[in-house]
């Protein structure tokens, strides 16, 4: 039998590094946490071979005291919460105090720190948690830590990083994300010796967003802004023509963490689901602000799942705030000389104003004290100018006389001139759209009117969908369907909504349950009819059919008075635009 014996405190080290440490990107992350707490204004962070070989962190905050230099670097030494009670109200990034010590027993650490009130600075040197060197030296207020040869002494996970090429990528997104969810510092991102990116640090989240996606990404990005006693909403959201394959873009802080919730995503999916073709993902930033007492934190060190008090009032609350956003504004795509869906992120870098100095320099010392004195009686959320666009649009009222309807193309397309553009109506997609919102309007109205099927319609329903069906059973019946009991498991569907009438319920009605069965948050009516609704375009008139110049004028009409007339209920777009100019460059009147 093997003997049982205490791991040395070595070992034992190295192996809590390994739930801390896992790569050269959550050592940066804590890093840069640690410089955030400390109340800097300006960080850099440099890194050479991703991180591997080299990385530094930078900044002007407080700096650690001589006398307790040794002891941030002991397991769970921290100065940011003192028992337990304290988790509850931690504000801080950090506060395991366990990332200081992980580091230094896998990796070769130097650290170089001054505070306000002492006349020299400590260097001190760490290696695989073994002291190396304590003394003074002379460095200004703030503190640097260099990080070497990360897991030099644990070749079993050093064999697990990546090249540094991708270790590099994963820091860079996280560099994006620390920008983002703190504008009012000033972030320099050096890479193997060139800078790649930089923020001013002026709280201008539109700045920002033009330094890290380039010019065309921030200019179809528009602002959003909620405020009730509970809850504060801001942030940027993409128009619908600006879509990714991926959710990465979707990006969203609670009380400036970033953290992962799924009622977050789900309201985000939801919200732009009838904006967008399937698979096909918005870009979001947001930010939130929700009292602490109205949050549950799981606290892993490297993912970070929130839970929330108040989960359907916060998903319905995203919900309504984008769809009201995206569809109170001109969403028609213009056609572009480069053919493809989207627009490619594009990196510019933003020129500041005045140059960022690199942290070693006194002057930034002074002028950033400065500024994060104003800082200190500023909001916690980014500044963010609100814009509320007022413009004749194509589809506002007062246009209408204005068009120039020139006629139908291929029996699909209406082709309409306004201004100088030209426009072109997908009238199956128009059509379709009209109905969904009809429909819901008449639910909003309690106009919903039922139609009888005779004879009614027998269903067989799982115990999920039974389920389902009683928890939404007043939904439905306000809705105007009428639906019993029939037995075992059957049901009968005795009417359905005038709206829905000859759609073939049995297709639809399962799926809806299906759907709400799945459902973590509770549905709202009007997601549930929305979501019948667009599995229906039955109704609609098909692609392929002429219409005469009265039904196409008919139908415009009816698209200016609908809320969202820019994409039909699975997100294609409704109506696309070419404009004069960009005609006359294909003609090559224009260059
Ligand atoms: P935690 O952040 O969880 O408290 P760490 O191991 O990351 O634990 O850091 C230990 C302590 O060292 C911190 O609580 C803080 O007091 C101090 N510290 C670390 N980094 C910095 C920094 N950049 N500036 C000032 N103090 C720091
Ligand atoms: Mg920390």
């Amino acid at each position: 039998m093997s003997h049982i014996q205490v791991l040395d405190s070595a070992t034992v080290d190295k192996i809590a590094a390994g739930e801390v440490v896992e790569r050269p990107c959550s050592v940066a992350k804590e890093l840069l946490e640690n410089s955030i707490d400390s109340n800097a204004t300006a960080i850099t962070l440099e890194i050479k071979n991703g991180g591997i070989d080299y990385l530094r962190v930078t900044d002007n905050g407080s700096g650690i005291e001589r006398n307790q230099v040794k002891c941030a670097f002991l397991r769970h030494a921290t100065s940011k919460i003192k028992c337990i009670e304290d988790l509850l109200s931690v504000t801080s990034l950090g506060f395991r105090g366990e990332a200081l010590s992980s580091i230094s027993a896998v990796a070769r650490v130097e650290l170089l720190t001054k505070v306000k009130t002492e006349i020299a600075g400590t260097r001190y040197v760490i290696e695989g948690a073994r002291e190396m060197a304590f003394e003074d030296t002379g460095v200004p207020n703030g503190t640097t830590i260099i990080v070497r040869d990360l897991f030099y002494n644990v070749p079993a996970r050093r064999k697990f990083l990546k090249t540094g090429t991708t270790e590099a990528s994963y820091i860079s997104e996280l560099m994006e994300h620390m920008i983002l969810s703190h504008p009012e510092i000033s972030f320099k991102y050096i890479v193997n010796g060139n800078v790649k990116l930089q923020s001013v640090g002026d709280s201008n989240l539109q700045h920002i967003i033009y330094s890290l996606y380039g010019k065309s990404v921030a200019s179809l990005m528009q602002p959003i802004e909620y405020e009730s006693e509970n809850l504060i909403i801001r942030g940027f959201i993409g128009k619908p023509e600006l879509t990714r394959s991926n959710h990465n873009y979707e990006i969203y802080f609670v009380n400036r963490r970033s953290v992962k919730s799924s009622v977050i995503n789900k309201a985000l999916d939801e919200a732009y689901k009838q904006f967008l073709m399937q698979h096909k993902f918005p870009y979001a930033i947001l930010y939130f602000s929700i009292p602490s007492e109205l949050l549950d934190v799981n606290v892993h060190p490297t993912k970070m799942e929130i839970k929330f008090m108040q989960e359907e009032y916060l998903y319905n609350t995203v919900v309504k705030l984008i769809r009201d956003t995206l569809s109170h504004k001109e969403l028609i795509p213009e056609v572009s000389e480069t053919p493809g869906e989207s627009v490619k992120r594009e990196k510019a870098v933003y020129e500041p104003e005045t140059i960022v100095p690199e942290p070693f320099e006194i002057k930034r010392s002074e002028i950033f004290y400065k500024k994060s004195e104003q800082c200190e009686n500023k909001e916690i959320m980014p500044d963010i100018p609100v814009s509320v666009p007022v413009q004749e649009t194509f589809l506002s009222e007062v246009s209408r006389p204005k068009h120039v309807f020139i006629g139908q193309i291929f029996d699909t397309y209406l082709l309409v001139q306004f201004e100088d553009k030209l426009y072109m109506i997908d009238q199956h997609a128009a059509h379709e759209k009209i109905r969904y919102e009809r429909l819901l309007k008449y639910y909003h109205l309690g106009n919903m009117n039922s139609q009888l099927l005779n004879p009614p319609l027998i269903m067989t329903l799982t115990i999920s969908e039974q389920d389902a069906l009683s928890k939404y059973m007043d939904k439905f019946v306000n809705a105007g369907f009428e639906i019993e009991h029939f037995g075992g498991n059957e049901y009968a569907i005795y009417s359905v909504p005038t709206e829905l009438y000859g759609l073939k319920e049995s297709d639809y009605f399962k799926e809806l349950l299906d759907t709400l069965s799945s459902e973590k948050v509770n549905a709202d009516m009007e997601s549930i009819l929305a979501r019948i609704a667009s599995t229906s375009c039955k109704g609609a008139v098909k692609a392929g059919k002429k219409l005469s110049y009265i039904e196409a004028n008919a139908l415009i009409d009816e698209l200016l008075k609908i809320e969202n007339p820019f994409n039909c209920p699975h997100g294609r777009p409704v109506i696309i635009a070419y404009s004069k100019s960009e005609l006359e460059k294909k003609f090559k009147r224009i260059i």
